[in-house]
């Protein structure tokens, strides 16, 4: 089925505001409703890619609540915080973990204009101390009530708006594709668009074919393949 050109523009269109530097590292949640809240709370900041651990103990699957969200997200696996925390730092991230310990600073003084991690806790627990000791500060959200804290996909989207809303302000949000390097969004744009034929192409180890204006595919295919849009 080729892919419509209406939808190519949506997926154009959103792909042109999504952030490769704001994201958002998940330690150990539990809970599938929670992993599915954070990825749908991404897509609406456009956050490109977020991250979490993946130990023996799967990463939740994802439900409802997500609304199909984890399609649009890319959310990366790591063996251990240790690897996660380094992989970040890397890439060039500031890491804010989140703490509710009263040395933590006020998530609203931070300047998130910098690429930006923020780290969330276990529901239980919180972060664990080897990932509060390698941020780079410990931001928390006042809170005025007898619970001591929030949900944890409450905290992330709290998070995650106030960055978006500073980036608003400063005018440094991306419209025009601008939030990405060109070969980043010319991959995720091919796997948003075609991602039967992004995992075939991936598979057979070939690179993806080039996309005309209205997203058609500009290379012909083996026709026994059958892929869907
Ligand atoms: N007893 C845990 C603790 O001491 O951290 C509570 C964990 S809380 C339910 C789960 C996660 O949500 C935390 O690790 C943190 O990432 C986030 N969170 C919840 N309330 C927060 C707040 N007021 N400020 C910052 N992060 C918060």
């Amino acid at each position: 089925m080729p892919l419509l050109p209406r939808r190519f523009k949506r997926i154009k269109h959103v792909l042109n505001r999504r952030m490769s530097n704001l994201t958002i590292l998940i330690e150990e949640v539990e809970k599938p409703h929670n992993l599915s809240a954070i990825l749908r709370t991404c897509d609406a900041v456009g956050v490109l890619e977020a991250h979490a651990i993946s130990k023996e103990s799967a990463i939740p699957t994802f439900n409802s609540t997500a609304q199909g969200s984890q399609k649009w997200v890319k959310l990366k696996k790591h063996e251990s915080i240790e690897l996660a925390i380094g992989y970040l730092k890397e890439q060039g991230f500031i890491l804010y973990g989140t703490s509710l310990n009263a040395s933590a600073k006020d998530y609203r003084l931070p300047d998130y204009r910098q690429p930006t991690a923020f780290l969330m806790g276990a529901e239980k627990w919180g972060l664990s101390d080897s990932a509060l000791k390698s941020v780079d500060e410990s931001i928390f959200i006042p809170m005025r009530g007898m619970v001591q804290s929030l949900n944890v996909s409450v905290a992330s989207a709290t998070l995650l708006f106030e960055a978006l809303r500073q980036r608003e302000h400063y005018g440094v949000i991306p419209n025009d594709g601008e939030g990405l390097n060109e070969a980043l969004y010319d991959q995720t744009l091919f796997e948003w668009s075609y991602p039967e034929v992004a995992k075939w192409c991936r598979d057979e180890g070939r690179n993806y074919p080039k996309l005309g204006t209205n997203g058609e595919i500009l290379e012909s295919l083996p026709r026994t393949s059958k892929f869907r849009c």
